[in-house]
C-alpha cells in the first residue's frame, strides 16, 4: 500500500513538472524569441526551481514517514486490529497532507507558468495593436537574412505607412489615431495570410516579413491588404473614420544585410507618398517601379503596342527616378561608383503633331523609347519627365562613356525610319548630359542636366551639350535640325 502511494506521488510531481516543461499556451510555439528582459526570465525560473525543489523535500518527507509508519507495524508484538487501524489512520493523515501540498503546488506552478508566457508573449507583442512588435520584426528578418545566406530561401518585407495621419489625430485626437492603428493592424493581420508576421514597427507604420516569398507571390496580396484599409471604416465614439496606406515591397537579395532591404522598402515606401499616396510601391533590386508596372513588366503577355506614358514597362515616373538617383548618390558618396545622367527630347514634337497627326505623334515617341531601351544596360534606369522627355541614369558610367551613350542614341534616332502609313517618317532628338558631383544634390544634378538639354534645343536641336558643373560645351550636333 505504501509503495503505492509513494509511486503516485512521483507521478503526480512528473506530471506538474511535465506540464511546466511542455507549456501549455499555444501562443508560446508562434514566438521563436521568448525573452526580452534576461533577468525578469531568470527570476521566474529560479521561483519555479525553488517550488520544485520543496516538492521534492515534501515527498521525501513523506516517504520517510510511510517508511517509519511500516518499520513500527513490522516491529510491534501487538498486531492486533487496534494497532493496524493507528497505523493506517497515520497513513491516511499523511497521504492527505501530501495531498494538499501537491495541490497547492500544481497551483503555483500554473500561475508561475503562466507569468512565463504571458512574459514571453508582451516581449514580443505590441501593446497597442496586438500585432508582433520591433523587436519581434527585427528578429524575424534577421532570421530570414540567414536563410538567404545559408541556404538561399527566399524572403520579401513590406513596409506601410498610414497616409495623412498627423492630420487624422489633430482633428479627432489621439484615441481616435488609436482606434484606427488598432483596426489597421487587425485588417493586416485578417488579409496576410498566418505563416507571415505583421509587425507595428513604429509610430503609425507596419511592416511584414514574408519568410519564403518571393516578391511576385508577395504582390497581389500586400496590395489587396493595402486596398483593404482603404475600403475600411473604423469606428470611434460614433465616428466613422477612413485612412488609405502607402507601402513599399523589397525582395531579399542574396548576401543582402537587414539595414540594406529595409533601405530599399523604404525607398519604395517613400515612392508612394511623392506618388501621390494610397499606393505601393516595389524595389526590384536596380530600381522603384509600381507594383501594376512590375506586374505588368512580369507578364509576357502584356500589350507591346502600348503607349501610354504611365504605363510604359520599364520606364519610371521622374519620383521613382530620383529616388533612385538618390540612392545612387548615396552609394557613390560611401564608396560606390560614379553616375552620369542624361536627358533626351524629340525636336519639335508639337509640330510633328500639328501637321501629321496625334498618330504620328505617338508613333514618334514609341519609336524614341524603343531606341532608349535598346541602348540601354541592365543596371541603367530611364524615365519619363515630359511626354516627349526621357531621362537616362547611368550608374558606373563616365563622362567619356555618357558621350558616347548620348551620341549613339541620337544617330539611333536620326536613323529611325517609321512605318510607311505615317507622313512623317523620321525625327531628331536633342540631348542634354552630365556627370554627378561629389556632395551633389539628385535634384541639382537633374536641373544641369535639363539646362543642357535647353541650350542643345536652344542651339539648333539634334545636338548634344553637357554640363561639367561649371559651362556647358557642344558635343556634337547633326547636320540638320529637322531631318524628316
Ligand atoms: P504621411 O502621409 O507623409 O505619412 O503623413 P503623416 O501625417 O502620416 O506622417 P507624420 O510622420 O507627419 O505623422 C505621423 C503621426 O503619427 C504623428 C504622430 O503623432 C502619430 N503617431 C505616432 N504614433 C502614434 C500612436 O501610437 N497613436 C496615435 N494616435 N498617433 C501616433
Ligand atoms: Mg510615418
Ligand atoms: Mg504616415
Amino acid at each position: 500500500m505504501w509503495d503505492v502511494v509513494v509511486v503516485c506521488t512521483a507521478v503526480l510531481v512528473g506530471l506538474l513538472g511535465g506540464w511546466w516543461l511542455r507549456g501549455n499556451d499555444p501562443r508560446i510555439q508562434r514566438l521563436s524569441h521568448p525573452f526580452d528582459n534576461a533577468d525578469r526570465a531568470r527570476e521566474i525560473l529560479e521561483r519555479l526551481r525553488e517550488l520544485t525543489r520543496n516538492v521534492a523535500a515534501d515527498v521525501d518527507k513523506h516517504q520517510a514517514l510511510m517508511g517509519r509508519i511500516t518499520d513500527e507495524l513490522h516491529a510491534s508484538e501487538d498486531q492486533g486490529p487496534a494497532t493496524v487501524l493507528k497505523a493506517v489512520d497515520k497513513l491516511i493523515q499523511s497521504n492527505e497532507r501530501m495531498q494538499r501540498q501537491l495541490t497547492s503546488a500544481e497551483a503555483r506552478l500554473e500561475t508561475q507558468a503562466k507569468q512565463l508566457v504571458n512574459h514571453a508573449v508582451e516581449a514580443l507583442t505590441d501593446a497597442l495593436t496586438l500585432v508582433a512588435n520591433r523587436r519581434a520584426f527585427d528578429k524575424a528578418l534577421g532570421d530570414a537574412c540567414r536563410a538567404m545566406a545559408e541556404q538561399g530561401t527566399p524572403a520579401t518585407i513590406m513596409m506601410i505607412d498610414i497616409d495623412h495621419f498627423k492630420s487624422l489625430n489633430d482633428s479627432y485626437g489621439h484615441q481616435a489615431g488609436d482606434a484606427v492603428l488598432r483596426g489597421v493592424a487587425q485588417i493586416l493581420r485578417q488579409r496576410i495570410p498566418a505563416e507571415n508576421l505583421v509587425a507595428r514597427y513604429g509610430g503609425e507604420e507596419f511592416a511584414v516579413v514574408f519568410p519564403t516569398a518571393h516578391v511576385e507571390q508577395v504582390m497581389r496580396i500586400a496590395e489587396r491588404a493595402r486596398r483593404a484599409v482603404g475600403e475600411g471604416t473604423f469606428d470611434f465614439e460614433g465616428l466613422s473614420l477612413h485612412v488609405t496606406v502607402s507601402g513599399g515591397l523589397a525582395e531579399l537579395l542574396p548576401s543582402e544585410t537587414v539595414a540594406s532591404v529595409i533601405g530599399r522598402s523604404d525607398d519604395a515606401l517613400y515612392v508612394s507618398k511623392g506618388q501621390g499616396r494610397n499606393c505601393m510601391h516595389v524595389h526590384n533590386g536596380r530600381r522603384v517601379v509600381p507594383v501594376d508596372d512590375q506586374a505588368q513588366e512580369a507578364d509576357p503577355h502584356a500589350d507591346e503596342s502600348s503607349t501610354s506614358a504611365p504605363h510604359d514597362p520599364g520606364i519610371s515616373s521622374p519620383a521613382v527616378f530620383s529616388s533612385d538617383v538618390r540612392r545612387r548618390l548615396s552609394e557613390w558618396k560611401s564608396g560606390g561608383a560614379p553616375l552620369c545622367m542624361l536627358f533626351v527630347q524629340v525636336d519639335d514634337l508639337d509640330q510633328i503633331r500639328a501637321k501629321y497627326g496625334d498618330d504620328n505623334g505617338q508613333a514618334v515617341l514609341r519609336a524614341l523609347t524603343l531606341t532608349l531601351k535598346a541602348a540601354m544596360r541592365e543596371m541603367d534606369h530611364a524615365a519619363r519627365f515630359e511626354e516627349d522627355a526621357l531621362s537616362l541614369l547611368l550608374p558606373g558610367c563616365t563622362m567619356r562613356g555618357a558621350i558616347t551613350v548620348a551620341e549613339r542614341l541620337r544617330a539611333a534616332a536620326a536613323r529611325c525610319e517609321l512605318h510607311a502609313r505615317y507622313p512623317c517618317r523620321h525625327f531628331t532628338v536633342s540631348i542634354g548630359v552630365a556627370e554627378a558631383m561629389e556632395d551633389e544634390h539628385e535634384d541639382a544634378l537633374i536641373q544641369r542636366v535639363r539646362a543642357s538639354l535647353h541650350v542643345a534645343r536652344q542651339q539648333g536641336q539634334d545636338c548634344t551639350y553637357l554640363h561639367d558643373g561649371v559651362q556647358l560645351h557642344l558635343v556634337g550636333a547633326g547636320r540638320l535640325s529637322m531631318a524628316r
